[in-house]
């Protein structure tokens, strides 16, 4: 089917079948390869409607006040040495981590998928990871945190060390003209996608999460409870992403999601975990007013079977209560009125103004 355009003396023929066959191409990985970016037709909605939640969430580290939490920092009575080793460790291990899964966004899964929105969503997600690393540097930097200290976190904790290796291991094989068409091959990147959304951005970021945030409910650390309280309504879109990517890419190639394949992740899982709970003994070898180790360690229980059941695997510990059922109320950002006067609200009114006559795409 062919349309043409007479213009003056000159005709334009546009070729419809061969746009629809483009469109057919569309796939998770190994579908059209091409360096051209139409996003219409849509095939993958849900990438496109993620990518506009995610945009409407958009937040800046400099529009939360770091006063309080500076003052609290500077005055030798206000905190427990706990508390303060609980906000170096976030910053020691969130600094290193958030640079490898943007890295990993932007050089392992970006590179691998074809279809332009998944690579559109992917985008918006590098570039949070990359909001996420600059406010870490804007708690570093407010509070004064020596930054070699910093980086001595990530290189001489031994549970971080550990926590950052398990990711990256599943990374480093996956970089460049990786044959897709090999089901072992697409295992491999199933289980990238895995790893990293429900293993570390779905689990093991959820120990410092639970830690920061029950600070936070005390009034200790308001700008950087504030900050994780964004990081991880990023984090539930980072995860939901992964997950949707995984779903697709098992519907679209079932050689990938074996026996073997799943009990393989739900082994991963085993050891996110176990690597989690060593983690969290280190953030609180003793326990401080209102922080337990015990009920953040059941928490890891309870989230990781959370995420199992999100891509169809089988809990570990099934039937494990959730023990802080505050923590989802405090993503649930939205809802409060008049809580953060900044830009964030801002961004939310602009992009809501557009969405009324392109909601059908
Ligand atoms: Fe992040
Ligand atoms: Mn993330």
């Amino acid at each position: 089917m062919e349309k043409i355009y007479q213009i003056g003396n000159k005709s334009f023929v546009l070729d419809q079948t061969k746009a629809e066959a483009a469109y057919a191409a569309k796939r998770v990985i190994n579908g059209r390869q091409t360096m051209t970016f139409n996003l219409l037709p849509l095939k993958y909605q849900w990438a496109y409607d993620l990518y506009r939640t995610m945009k409407a969430n958009h937040w800046e580290p400099e529009d939360v006040p770091m006063n309080k939490d500076i003052e609290q920092w500077r005055h030798p009575d206000l905190l427990s040495d706990v508390e303060r080793w609980i906000i170096m460790m976030g910053i020691g291990y969130f600094s290193a981590a958030e640079g490898i899964v943007g890295d990993n966004v932007i050089h392992v899964v970006r590179e691998n998928v074809t279809a332009p929105e998944l690579k559109l969503v992917l985008g918006r997600h590098a570039h949070e990871e990359n909001i996420h690393a600059d406010s870490l540097l804007y708690m570093i930097s407010s509070l004064g945190i020596n930054p070699h200290e910093c980086e001595a976190m990530f290189e001489d904790v031994p549970t971080i060390v550990k926590k950052n290796e398990f990711v990256t291991r599943t990374s480093q094989n996956l970089r460049r003209d990786l044959d897709l068409t090999v089901t072992a091959n697409k295992q491999l990147l199933a289980k990238n996608m895995f790893v990293f959304g429900q293993c570390m951005e779905g689990t093991q970021f959820y120990g410092l999460f639970g830690m920061v945030l029950s600070l936070y409910r005390q009034n200790k650390f308001p700008g950087i409870g504030q900050m994780f309280r964004y990081t991880l309504r990023d984090e539930s879109n980072h995860i939901k992403l992964f997950r949707n990517l995984l779903m697709d890419l098992i519907e679209e190639n079932p050689d990938v999601w074996t026996e073997d394949f799943r009990e393989e992740l739900t082994d991963l899982m085993r050891t996110a975990v176990d690597l989690e709970k060593e983690f969290i003994r280190d953030c609180l070898p003793v326990n401080a007013v209102g922080l337990s180790a015990d009920e953040f360690i059941q928490y890891i229980d309870y989230i990781a079977d959370r995420r199992l059941e999100s891509v169809g695997l089988p809990p570990l510990t099934a039937g494990v209560k959730n023990p802080l059922p505050w923590l989802a109320e405090m993503m649930d950002i939205q809802k409060e009125q008049n809580f953060f006067e900044g830009r964030v609200t801002e961004y939310q009114k602009a992009s809501s103004l557009q969405n009324s006559d392109d909601d059908d795409l």
